[in-house]
């Protein structure tokens, strides 16, 4: 009961109580962002790493001594690993190679063992989780199809920024615009959004150079983390149903140029996905001037991409200006 009594004492017992309850910004007028970056594990990842390890281990599918595998394109990584080392799970990560050294330093600093499988898309990854996940011993999350993604970013992430924008005065939201990995976000945000505005549009975005939602094919890009090469199960299910209203695609470049922008002028330090967020929502916002509150998630932290695009001297200045 040491937790118990720290607790009391107003301390805490570990990181894991540090998730959430981050800030939610106006960036730009009617732009509001959710720091989803400032998550210990430096992602918004780590709230389903929490929520569904926590889930498992009440059903009793995670046991002392298990192993976790996850396929992952480096974010969920480095949660899950994370998650395992306060817990003392052992932690596989799958994941294909030219994805950025960090997340793999990341998840190797938590202890995890790193396996390169494919290269670029984790199509290759997953079907090797799936197979190891089934085996005795092993407890595989299955980002990309699990009902726990979606209920956690429903439950608590989406009803947390509903709370936040009540009490900053600004009422239900009227649009939310997310990039798509696993889908989770987009369709658990969104269910909690249209719990609260029926009206709430609903926007995906992914890289145009691989507009796998919008026109089937996947290609090679740069905003790591969204479009895997495939359409997810999360995604493919939900959908229709809950009535995503349009996808937005976005050209690398410009992500890039945005993320840059929010480093620049707002003091931002994030990812490529979280510039790819800010042009789709800049662009709902012109097509739609009527939405006065137009929510999106800045999901991961600079630092894991410095050496990508970050640490080359000069290649900081191509900021896609904006003032
Ligand atoms: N941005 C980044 C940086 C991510 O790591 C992820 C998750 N892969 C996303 C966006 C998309 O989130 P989701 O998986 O919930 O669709």
């Amino acid at each position: 009961m040491q937790g118990q009594s720290l607790l009391h004492r107003g301390l805490s017992e570990s990181v894991l109580e540090a998730i959430g309850d981050t800030p939610l910004i106006e960036v730009e007028e009617g732009i509001y962002a959710k720091l989803e970056y400032l998550n210990p594990s430096g992602s918004i990842k780590a709230r389903i790493a929490k929520y569904i390890v926590e889930k498992a281990e009440r059903e009793g599918l995670l046991l002392p001594g298990h192993t976790i595998v996850e396929a992952t394109s480096g974010n969920t990584g480095n949660a899950f690993s994370m998650v395992a080392a306060i817990k003392g799970y052992r932690m596989v990560v799958l994941m294909p190679e030219g994805l950025s050294t960090e997340r793999v330093a990341i998840s190797r600093a938590f202890g995890a063992h790193i396996e390169h499988v494919g290269e670029f898309y984790v199509t290759e990854a997953l079907k090797r989780a799936r197979e190891l996940g089934k085996k005795e011993g092993y407890f595989c999350p299955a980002q990309f199809d699990s009902e726990w993604n979606v209920e956690e970013n429903r439950e608590w992430l989406g009803k947390e920024i509903l709370g936040q924008l009540e009490e900053g005065g600004v009422g239900a939201p009227d649009a939310l615009v997310m990039g798509v990995g696993t889908g989770g976000t987009l369709i658990g945000v969104g269910q909690a959004f249209r719990e609260k505005n029926a009206e709430a549009k609903l926007i995906a975005v992914e890289p145009e150079e691989s507009c796998t939602l919008l026109c089937g094919e996947s290609g090679v890009h740069k905003i790591e983390g969204i479009s895997d090469g495939f359409v997810p199960g999360i995604y493919e299910r939900h959908a229709e149903r809950l009535g995503v209203d349009e996808v937005y695609a976005v050209g690398s470049e410009e992500a890039l140029g945005a993320m840059r922008w929010l480093a620049r002028r707002r003091g931002l330090f994030v990812g490529p996905s979280s510039g790819a967020n800010l042009v789709a929502a800049r662009r709902l916002k012109e097509a739609h001037p009527e939405l006065k509150s137009i929510v999106t998630l800045f999901c991961d932290e600079g630092e894991k991409y410095i050496s990508e695009h970050f640490a080359g001297e000069g290649r900081t200045l191509e900021t896609g200006e904006r003032a």
